[in-house]
């Protein structure tokens, strides 16, 4: 028994620079997820893609907060034991984030879980704000008073990540419950997206989109107008 709908649409680019896209996404029924590989070789498309077929594999049918967690350990494991038995393929990684309705004795909320530095926002009343939280140098400088957010953008470090999927046996994911309602609209993506569309823009642009077909392809196509140094996934999610 659902009572929300849930309408994504997913998409995906290259961008200006890059010779591949090493980022995948998940845009079907209940379980939503960007993943941005890392890693030489074709490591970085072998993790992301290892990293989103496992997820879906552990997917359960009627997910919770823990079996989505152990989801995103399973992609985990799975990533490294690939890198693990191949040597072309070792140290590679990816990062997830991922978005699943879950009941939670009979009443609907919305889990995010993320490792890395792909992000789930939500656009509710005009209002954006990040649902998850970077696991990346910058963010923890950022925490610490370190860094403002305004030079976080264009620090030397700014893609240093301090946890990816696949780089180790265990991740601690970040997990994060929400309510839902009807009317919020939810955007996961890529770092290609938010190194180059500030969080003023993506929101106008989620407000501006008459639905998530439009804003996912809008908010690609913006990143690439500012410069498309990164491959760029945008996955947008309206709750009807
Ligand atoms: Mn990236």
């Amino acid at each position: 028994m659902t009572s929300y709908e849930i309408r994504p649409a997913g998409a995906t680019d290259t961008g200006n620079v890059r010779e591949s896209n090493q980022d995948m996404y998940l845009a079907k029924g209940e379980l939503l997820a960007v993943a941005d590989g890392m890693g030489g070789a074709n490591g970085g498309e072998t993790a992301s893609r290892v990293a989103i077929d496992a997820l879906e594999a552990a997917f359960p049918d009627d997910p919770t907060v823990d079996s989505l967690v152990d989801a995103v350990r399973a992609a985990n494991r799975a990533v490294w034991e690939q890198a693990q038995s191949d040597p072309e393929l070792r140290g590679m990684g990816t990062t997830i984030a991922v978005v699943a309705r879950v009941n939670d004795a009979g009443d609907e909320h919305l889990t995010v879980v993320n490792v890395g530095d792909s992000r789930v926002y939500r656009l509710r009343d005009g209002q954006l704000s990040q649902l998850s939280s970077d696991h990346s140098l910058v963010a923890d400088l950022i925490k610490i008073g370190a860094v403002s957010e305004a030079d976080a953008r264009t620090h030397p470090d700014r893609h240093v990540l301090t946890q990816a999927v696949g780089v180790a046996p265990d991740v601690e994911p970040y997990v994060a419950t929400t309510d839902l309602d009807r009317g919020d609209r939810l955007l996961l993506c890529s770092d290609g997206l938010t190194n180059e569309v500030d969080d003023d823009e993506i929101a106008r642009a989620l407000a501006a989109a008459s639905d998530p077909r439009e804003a996912a392809d809008h908010l690609v196509q913006l990143a690439k107008d500012n410069g498309g140094h990164d491959n760029i996934t945008t996955v947008v999610v309206d709750i009807a």
